[in-house]
């Protein structure tokens, strides 16, 4: 192995890097596993990293041989393509392409971005339109408001909201375009871009044989590949959403993915009051009323949306959508009775998953 960009790091060193959301630790032994080569001791993880997106993408490896290790940097190369693709805020970009051409003819795109947005628009259904990935046009919107400190009006929420809504988005799949119903739509991924580079990611790793590894983008989308000790599955930790020091919660994950959403980092705040990143396009306004949503799924781009999704649904709605798809999982974190006081409910995640927040 002869890379200067690779550093093998120690549990402490994990420790120290605690994300804001989410922590990765390590899954415990189990009693009956076979004694372990020195090279999937924890200890011994290897950590490559790269920025994109706005995020720190990690790949974290229990083998770090180096396959493995050319592997995990091949992976993380992806994630620079990828925001060329799918980046609102590069005008080079093919989904700003395609903002600004889809209202006045069909735009042919990439098979990857084309699958990204066929997934996108069935989970806009499935959730009822609290995730939305034609909602840009609110998202611009905020995003001005928040340059300018102050709020939209009311009339300017209206008028924007008549621009957002998969239904006014045509995909044709035999001639792989989509075109937009009305003028001023616009497409944004950025609550389901960083999960989607994770699977593209992970898909490249199992390509290429590897089968452990712990794949991060800024700790809130996680994708938990194998284990570090194969059989016991990545041991993660959900942030205490009111800043507690410990977490909130704590989740085993073997071939998952999971993701969080809260509005405790990115915020406008206006007549001294927080309005959040996370937009609920049903009323055009930011959502209110839980702490931070996380969801555990088969793939991080699902894991991504439905994070977002359930943070504006809250805990009814989430338990409704769990109900129907077995395989998706929640941990709704809202406000308890008591001041400072947090709330957590699990939904749809098997016991022998979950551990004590210690
Ligand atoms: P983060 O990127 O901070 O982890 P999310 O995954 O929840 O958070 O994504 C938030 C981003 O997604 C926003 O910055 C915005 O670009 C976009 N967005 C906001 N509200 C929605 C929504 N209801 N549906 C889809 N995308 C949204
Ligand atoms: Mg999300």
């Amino acid at each position: 192995m002869t890379s200067d960009k690779v550093t093998p790091t120690r549990r402490e060193f994990l420790r120290q890097q605690l994300g804001p959301v989410l922590l990765a630790t390590f899954g415990r032994r189990p009693a009956h596993a076979a004694p372990q080569p020195p090279q999937a001791e924890a200890s011994e993880l290897v950590s490559l990293s790269r920025t994109a997106m706005a995020s720190r993408f990690e790949v974290l490896l229990p083998n770090g041989d180096g396959q493995a290790v050319e592997a995990a940097r091949d992976a993380l190369e992806l994630t620079a393509d990828l925001e060329r693709q799918m980046s609102v805020f590069r005008e080079d970009s093919e989904i700003s392409d395609i903002n600004r051409r889809a209202a006045a003819e069909p735009v042919e795109i990439a098979v990857g971005l084309f699958g990204l947005l066929e997934a996108g628009a069935r989970l806009a259904q499935e959730t009822g339109g609290a995730f939305e990935i034609a909602a840009g046009a609110l998202s611009r919107v905020w995003r001005i408001c928040q340059r300018e400190g102050r709020l939209p009006t009311e009339g300017e929420i209206e008028s924007t909201r008549a621009r957002v809504g998969v239904e006014h988005v045509r995909l044709d799949s035999e001639r792989r375009t989509v075109e937009f119903a009305r003028e001023g739509m616009e497409l944004d991924l950025g609550a389901i871009g960083k999960g989607y580079a994770l699977d593209q990611m992970a898909e490249l790793l199992r390509r290429r044989g590897v089968a452990d590894a712990l794949l991060h983008a800024g700790y809130s989308s996680v994708c938990a590949m194998g284990g570090p000790h194969r059989d016991a599955g990545w041991l993660l930790s959900v942030r205490d959403p009111a800043g507690g020091d410990g977490p909130a919660a704590r989740v085993r994950l073997q071939d998952q993915c999971m993701a969080t959403s809260g509005s405790a980092e990115q915020f406008v705040e206006a007549d001294g009051k927080r309005y959040g990143h996370i937009i609920d396009p049903r009323r055009g306004w930011p959502a209110e009323g839980v702490m931070s949503a996380t969801c555990v799924a088969p793939t991080a781009a699902e894991a991504d949306a439905l994070s977002t999704a359930f943070y504006i649904m809250g805990v009814e709605a989430t338990l409704e959508y769990c109900e129907k798809h077995p395989n998706v999982g929640a941990l709704v974190i809202v406000a308890g009775e008591s001041d400072g006081e947090t709330e957590t409910v699990t939904i749809g995640i098997p016991d022998d998953q979950l551990e004590a927040p210690t």
